[in-house]
């Protein structure tokens, strides 16, 4: 285990790179202040900042057990090392969760998506970023695993509070599954930011089913930046199920949902311009995924 002396700007920390999990487990029981680390794309900024000071990085790049994608007829699961860009790119996570996909190229810069991984961003718990989202939309289940085994988590129970999810000391996250879409699924995504790979100031991520009439069978959507942790738009699955969705049935029940939100104010303005962009995003990524044109 080599000792690296914080002579830039991080903290000193040791560091150990996991050749399997049990290195892993080992690392993680031996020091209660040690922390995993992936692509890096958010711990090394935190590092460099000075909000988090581990005493070991336990380095999980080299764990081949959550690498691969894998698809069957209705579940599709990701391995948390799963890169950004190849959320964005692979042809099953394009068939099977298309709105994921989209959501990938709405994260950050192309070398942040080359390095950061899906189970990072997961585990940093973020409210303003893409994939919690989209995984609530997607009513995807969380892989937990430690030195006991695997535990299964719901994406709506897995989001806990500022940067803090449901993953317990000693457990890791190791994969992400989600139901895979069937040609009755539609999905909608929009986001604003003051330049294209900043961080959301609002966003919403939207899966619908619709019946073969055109009606409403199921609708959910994750908001970005809404709250202190990702969460779902409230109201909205009971307020369009059975119902042919336009466009004064979405304005309806998004101003229903926006009065049960309270995003508070941020340096990107002040709560009450922050609702108004999320109640925004919300339409547009509706309309979106009911088909109904591009909004004005
Ligand atoms: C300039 C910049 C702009 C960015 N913009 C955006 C953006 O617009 N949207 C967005 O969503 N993100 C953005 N990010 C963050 C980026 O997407 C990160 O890649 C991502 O948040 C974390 O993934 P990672 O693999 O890099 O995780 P790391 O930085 O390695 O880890 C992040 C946290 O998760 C924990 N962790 C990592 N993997 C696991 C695991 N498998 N199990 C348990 N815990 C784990 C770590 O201990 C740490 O606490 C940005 C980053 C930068 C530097």
């Amino acid at each position: 285990m080599a000792t690296i002396v914080g002579s830039v700007k991080p903290p000193p920390f040791d560091y150990v790179r996991a050749a399997n999990l049990d290195d892993v487990w080992d690392a993680l029981d031996a020091d209660e202040d040690a922390k995993v680390i992936a692509g890096g794309q958010s711990l090394i900024p935190l590092l460099s900042l000075r909000f988090a000071s581990p005493s070991l990085l336990v380095d999980l790049g080299a764990l081949g057990e959550l690498t691969g994608v894998q698809l069957t007829d209705s579940v599709l699961r990701i391995g948390a090392l799963t890169r950004h860009c190849e959320v964005e790119r692979n042809a099953a996570i394009r068939a099977a969760a298309p709105l994921l996909a989209e959501a990938a190229t709405w994260v950050a810069h192309p070398q942040i998506r080359n390095r950061g991984t899906l189970g990072g961003s997961v585990a940093h718990g973020d409210s303003a970023a893409e994939f919690p989202a989209a995984l609530l939309a997607l009513d995807a289940t969380m892989v937990a695993r430690s030195r006991a085994g695997e535990r299964r988590v719901a994406a709506t129970d897995f989001f806990l509070s500022y940067f803090t999810t449901a993953l317990e000391p000693g457990e890791i996250l190791a994969a992400v599954e989600l139901p895979v879409a069937r040609s009755s699924s539609t999905w909608g995504f929009a986001e604003f930011a003051r330049r294209r790979g900043d961080y959301a100031i609002g966003g919403a991520a939207v899966q619908a089913e619709r019946d073969a009439d055109g009606s409403c069978r199921s609708v959910r959507a994750g908001l970005l930046a809404a709250g202190p942790a990702p969460c779902l738009a409230p109201g909205l699955a009971d307020a369009f199920a059975g119902r042919v969705v336009d466009r004064q049935l979405i304005a309806g029940v998004v101003d229903e949902a926006l009065a049960r939100l309270a995003p508070g104010e941020n340096v990107h303005g002040s709560a009450g311009y922050r609702k108004d962009v999320i109640g925004e995003m919300l339409r547009r990524a509706l309309a979106s995924a009911f088909e109904l044109g591009e909004v004005a």
